[in-house]
């Protein structure tokens, strides 16, 4: 089967360096769009609503879910986040390469029960830490309160065996090579 419309999910632990890695790839391949999820956290200095996210409240987010706006949405570390059909409709309709940011329990919806269906060709990509350690220095790094960090690191959900569902793993320890292999790894997937 040929596939036409591609998305790549994207996931790791916060601070891991997702954000810096997708804004990398978006810049190189202009065939590429991020679809910004609603969330109901506050902006970090430096996020732009709209750009980042849509930075919305807890009761447009449950209007939004009441009208069935969303493909999948999540509850992580005490606010919602979801995926609006809309984004990734515009995207895809545009004959571009959708990149969601999502966590293992959206990318194990999209990637293991092919919620998008199957004329959407879904690949993965983890990127990894080298140690728990870094993620910390990352996160206060970032500003974050050390109760918000015990929260994001310790991600209880999962098997551990989810990573099986990601085609590609990324080590991100040297920011280069990971820009590197994350640049490789889109140009095999664009194709
Ligand atoms: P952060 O607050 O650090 O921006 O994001 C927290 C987590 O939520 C990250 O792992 C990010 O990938 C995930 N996330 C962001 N948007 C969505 C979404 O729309 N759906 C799901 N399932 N996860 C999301």
């Amino acid at each position: 089967m040929l596939f036409n419309k591609k998305v790549v999910v994207i996931s790791g632990y916060s601070g891991v360096g997702k954000s810096t890695l997708i804004k990398h790839v978006l810049k190189n391949f202009n065939q590429t769009k991020l679809s910004v999820s609603c969330t109901t956290r506050t902006p970090r200095p430096g996020e732009y609503d709209g750009q980042d996210y849509y930075f919305i409240d807890k009761n447009k987010f449950k209007t939004l879910i009441a009208n069935n706006e969303f493909i999948e949405y999540t509850e992580c570390f005490g606010n919602y986040y979801g995926t609006l059909k809309s984004e990734i409709n515009q995207i895809l309709d545009n004959d571009l390469i959708c990149i969601l940011d999502i966590e293992f329990e959206g990318a194990y919806n999209v990637l293991v029960k092919n919620i998008l269906g199957n004329d959407i060709d879904c690949v993965g990509i983890l990127i990894e830490a080298p140690c728990r350690d870094d993620l910390k220095t990352r996160l206060i790094a970032r500003g974050e309160q050390l109760s918000a960090i015990d929260a994001r690191m310790s991600n209880k959900r999962f098997p551990e065996n989810f990573s099986k569902m990601y085609k590609y793993k990324i080590m991100n320890n040297i920011l280069k090579n990971a820009q590197r292999n994350i640049i490789n790894i889109f140009k095999e997937v664009i194709g």
